[in-house]
């Protein structure tokens, strides 16, 4: 039976995991940490990661849990709009949602013939000679036909693969938090929560995952929120930190005063935005019979401004579950994921273009830059944004 161990329990990991599992491998998942735990917040899912994840054969436990974006535009924090809301084609609507609702929809994809072991902190990886290629925690070996990296932006995997490639600062920090359907502000009864405000060095994104129940069988409903702003994180408690989003963002568009008197400090989830730079010269490192793929963050890191970190992860998995569907311990395994290399680099180095410059959009700063970027912003922005969907929205799975 063909082998795989998969590092990381994140979403890529676990999709992946399930791929390969229910196309007959034998598969071990390990996780550094002591269970599988999903995240707090919540994922917009671009079309592109909704069609992968139906080709991954999870589209109908999406179908329960995702709530359409709906109309939203993008507004200046005086109130001008930058990108009129309009109507998206239901194709075409990204979806929002709770990662807790994603988290169980993957789990249920692992099927009962997946071996997961948890508090397995892998420190090495062995890729020579004619050998499986392995990877290690401590004394622990895992050695298999194919070693997938899904350890996150952090991959120790990718460190020693792909050295050239480091974790650097985007030079900003996120905010997230979802309240829950019955602490919403009031205020948002009827209307939508959802849509997007861009300032100088400072961005809001809401949008709503319904009301307790109404998104199928979720039961997390609420609205979701992220928050950006140039700089480092803020080392103070998270009840100051939340003193000072509601101070930052004071006298902008409604309704985002009301979603941050609604968000608790134990709602608030802090990060610093990092990215790989550069990325990995290769996805794929033959060794043996099969060898090591590098996927999702674990591959390509990058700020969040556009939303494509998870849907990039579910690319690849469908990607690789393709690719390595038919192949065997050897040749046609090695030549496979050479295949899964050659799609996936331009793919991700192509979205990271386009999350840059809208990087570089948000965090232009000083007052000459600034009234430079408010004049352009009207033009720039509407163009840079739609750009970076259809690329993204562009991508179909293998056949
Ligand atoms: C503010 C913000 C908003 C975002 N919004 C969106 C969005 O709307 N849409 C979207 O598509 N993307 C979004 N993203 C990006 C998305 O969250 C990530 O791209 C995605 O979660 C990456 O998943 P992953 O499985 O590759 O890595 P991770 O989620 O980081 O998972 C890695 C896993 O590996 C484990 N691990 C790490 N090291 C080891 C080790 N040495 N041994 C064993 N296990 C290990 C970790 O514990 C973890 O479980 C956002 C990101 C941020 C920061």
């Amino acid at each position: 039976m063909r082998t795989a161990v998969v590092v990381g329990a994140g979403i890529g990991g676990l999709a992946t995991a399930g791929a390969l599992a229910r196309s007959g491998w034998q598969v071990t998942l390990l996780e550094r940490a002591d269970r599988v735990r999903p995240g707090r917040t919540a994922l917009v899912l671009w079309p592109n990661g909704i069609r992968a994840l139906r080709a991954l054969g999870l589209g109908d436990g999406l179908d329960a849990i995702g709530t359409p974006l709906g109309e939203s535009g993008v507004r200046r924090p005086d109130g001008h709009w930058l990108v009129q809301p309009r109507p998206v084609a239901a194709h075409r609507a990204p979806v929002v949602v709770h990662r807790e609702d994603l988290h169980d929809a993957l789990i249920a994809g692992l099927g009962d013939r997946l071996d997961i072991r948890t508090g397995v902190q892998v420190d090495d990886v062995r890729t020579g000679g004619t050998e499986r290629p392995a990877v290690t925690a401590g004394r622990q070996a895992f050695a298999a036909d194919l070693v997938v990296a899904a350890d996150g932006t952090d991959s120790a995997v990718r460190a020693r693969l792909a050295p050239e490639s480091a974790v650097v600062s985007s030079g900003c920090t996120a905010w997230r938090a979802v309240i829950p359907w019955y602490r919403a502000p009031k205020s948002l009864e009827g209307r939508p929560a959802g849509g997007e405000t861009l300032g100088a060095g400072y961005r809001f994104v809401a949008a709503s995952l319904g009301e307790r129940g109404s998104s199928g069988a979720s039961t997390r409903g609420g609205v979701y929120w992220v928050a950006t702003a140039a700089g480092a994180p803020r080392p103070e408690p998270p009840a100051t930190q939340l003193t000072l989003l509601r101070r930052w963002y004071a006298g902008w568009p409604e309704p985002i005063a009301d979603l941050l008197e609604a968000t608790e400090p134990d709602d608030l989830v802090q990060q610093e935005v990092r990215e790989l730079r550069p990325l990995p010269r290769s996805y794929a490192f033959a060794a043996g019979p099969g060898g090591v793929v590098l996927l999702g963050d674990a591959a390509h890191a990058m700020p969040h401004h556009l939303g494509q970190g998870a849907c990039l992860a579910f690319e690849d998995a469908a990607t690789l579950a393709a690719a390595v569907r038919d192949a065997t311990p050897g040749l046609a395994l090695r030549r496979a994921i050479e295949g899964y290399d050659r799609e996936r680099r331009p793919r991700a180095a192509t979205m990271v273009r386009q999350t840059r410059r809208m990087s570089a959009v948000l965090q232009t700063r000083g007052r000459l830059a600034l009234r430079a970027r408010d004049a352009a912003l009207g033009q720039i922005t509407p163009r840079l944004l739609g750009s970076a969907a259809s690329t993204a929205a562009q991508w179909r799975p293998p056949a």
